[in-house]
């Protein structure tokens, strides 16, 4: 980041790679429609396409199974709103999931998460027969690859094997595991997959959806909207070519930079044991669980979550308040509840993530800043005596939530 400021919110949104500047600056000066047969349309749909087959590469999916959209919200309403008899959502799944799951018209079923995050595997077990393997509006699961504020991956693969031979089709939102996980829609066995660009190093206002056109028992859904025959029929209207062709490029960037992803978790793993050693009544969310490498939420009895964003931001440095809501309103986390943490734990739960600008310096910064702010006269005192706590050895916290929509 920038010499002033030090930015670990990227699971909020991540500063735009170069490469991704680079695809966009170049595409506005490509003036044709994507639609139009002469040299200038297909310059564009040249464009588009090369994005495509990026995209599609970072998830495993071949280029025809990728839709653009205006992003993840629209490709989960996309799935979520077509008409399904069952529909089965798991508590801890982000708010463009969980709106649309609780407004469908079938059966809801609610799947519950364990206190270390990962979804109770038992409510997949208990599934009912929601019809047919084979038929295309039986039932749907949707289950996060990771979660937006803890990190917590889900085993998405194997919970995929049990609902479909239930009959139902499965739904991951991918947007968080991108780029900090490899992915394969083939091996994880989905039929719906969300992706979003500026998570990843991409603009904003665009993402996809994965619709699974393999294996012969039709995942298609009706159009998206209806106008011109876009997107092969499934989305009208004119793409936004600058924005598809950033996301192309950041989706190649993230894909590359999967190999080092390891640095990520050495400098959030080495930032989790300075805070805990400077706070040891402090608990790691889902530390005990496979995390993304990027991601700490860190919960402390008896601070106010808001008032450190605060803090943090007039030292100059970004975070989150668990995960607030695009409108900046911070409510309570129904990912923390689900976890069941202790409501006076979870009101004092911050978020920080990194990513690939992520440096050494920037964690020290965190660091101090949680030292200035977080740690109180009585934690000064035990640091003297005590030596640093892990998560997973700390106390279960008892109750509470935030963290939310970003
Ligand atoms: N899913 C998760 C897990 C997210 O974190 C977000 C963004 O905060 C979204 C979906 C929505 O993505 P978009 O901003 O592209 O609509």
């Amino acid at each position: 980041m920038t010499a002033e400021r030090t930015y670990l919110d990227y699971n909020a949104t991540a500063p735009l790679r170069q490469e991704a500047r680079a695809a966009m600056v170049g595409a506005l000066d490509v003036v044709g429609n994507p639609s139009s047969v002469h040299a200038e349309g297909r310059a564009a749909r040249a464009l588009i396409e090369d994005a495509r087959e990026k995209v599609a590469a970072l998830v495993g999916a071949l280029p025809s199974e990728i839709v653009f959209t205006s992003g993840a919200t629209e490709a989960s309403n996309w799935v979520l709103r077509r008409s399904w008899r069952k529909v089965a959502f798991s508590d801890v799944e982000h708010a463009s999931v969980r709106a649309p799951c609780l407004a469908a018209d079938g059966g809801l079923i609610r799947l519950a998460a364990r206190t270390d995050g990962s979804i109770d595997l038992a409510g997949i077990e208990a599934l009912p027969v929601a019809g047919d393997a084979a038929s295309a509006s039986g039932g749907l699961l949707a289950v996060q690859m990771a979660n937006n504020e803890t990190g917590v991956i889900q085993p998405v693969g194997e919970i995929a094997k049990v609902a479909r031979a239930r009959g139902f089709k499965v739904f991951t939102d991918a947007v968080q595991a991108a780029g900090r996980i490899p992915l394969d829609v083939a091996a994880l066995g989905v039929d719906y997959l969300s992706l979003s660009a500026h998570k990843i190093g991409g603009p904003k206002g665009v993402g996809a959806l994965y619709v699974r056109d393999r294996g012969g028992d039709g995942a298609s859904l009706p159009p998206m909207m209806i106008g011109g025959g876009q997107e092969r029929r499934r989305r009208g209207g004119t793409e936004n070519v600058a924005a598809i062709a950033g996301f192309g490029a950041a989706a190649e960037a993230a894909r590359r930079d999967l190999a080092g992803v390891a640095r990520l978790a050495e400098m959030r793993d080495r930032m989790e044991r300075k805070m805990l050693r400077l706070t040891p009544g402090a608990v790691v969310v889902g530390a005990t669980s496979p995390r993304l490498c990027n991601t700490t939420s860190i919960a402390l009895d008896g601070t106010v979550a808001d008032r450190l964003v605060i803090l943090f931001d007039l030292d100059g440095l970004a975070i989150s308040a668990g995960s607030a809501c695009s409108s900046g309103k911070v409510g309570a986390s129904h990912v923390l509840a689900a976890m069941g943490l202790a409501p006076r734990l979870a009101s004092g739960a911050i978020r920080i993530s990194i990513g690939h600008e992520t440096s050494d310096a920037d964690i020290d910064a965190c660091v101090a800043a949680w030292a200035r702010h977080a740690v109180r006269r009585d934690d000064a005192k035990s640091n003297s005596k005590s030596s640093a706590q892990t998560a997973a050895s700390a106390p279960r916290p008892a109750a509470r939530a935030s963290a939310g929509d970003r």
